[in-house]
């Protein structure tokens, strides 16, 4: 018996000849395979004509509000991304005028001055806290005469460091003045 021929009929949303009718109806009575998918679709078609094509299917508004509640946070991801590389170019564009506004209110020697002198007090505060080391240090070296040797090789290259900061700044603001 030939079952898609069958199928095809009761399936094909075309009208049949009485003779097709005939045939599948003989069918249908003794083909239980058929009878399903006429039961089936049938009802299938019930369903699609009593249900109102306005009223949407179960659940279809909660899912349609998590899609929304999802966008919206997509949205607002995009927005605060929007706003951070706002925030860096006008952040950048900021410094960009500034520094272009302090390199043309200032020279090159001024910027020098103020570099050196600025190392120069972060000179002077290392030596603040040298000098509390160095007073934990002397605790220490008053045990053994190796560590009073390496102490003031240290304090030595140090103070010689400091000499040549302050040396140098002297140098600079000399040659800024003349
Ligand atoms: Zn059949």
């Amino acid at each position: 018996m030939n079952h898609t021929h069958f199928e095809e009929l009761i399936l094909d949303d075309i009208k049949l000849s009485p003779e097709q009718k005939k045939t599948l109806e003989a069918h249908l009575a003794e083909c239980t395979q058929c009878q399903k998918i006429q039961t089936g679709w049938s009802g299938l078609r019930q369903e699609m004509r009593t249900t109102p094509a306005v009223n949407p299917a179960p659940g279809f508004t909660q899912r349609w509000k998590a899609n929304s509640e999802v966008r919206r946070a997509q949205q607002q991801m995009i927005q605060s991304r929007k706003l951070i590389i706002g925030f860096s170019i006008s952040g950048f564009m900021l410094l960009a005028i500034l520094s272009i506004v302090f390199f043309t209110q200032y020279s090159p020697a001024d910027l020098l001055v103020t570099i050196f002198r600025t190392i120069t007090r972060l000179a002077i505060g290392f030596e603040e806290l040298r000098q509390v080391v160095t007073i934990w240090f002397k605790i220490v070296i008053s045990t053994s005469p190796a560590t009073l040797a390496i102490f003031i090789s240290t304090w030595f290259v140090i103070l010689s460091l400091g000499l040549f900061i302050s040396y140098t700044r002297f140098w600079r603001k000399g040659e800024v003045r003349s």
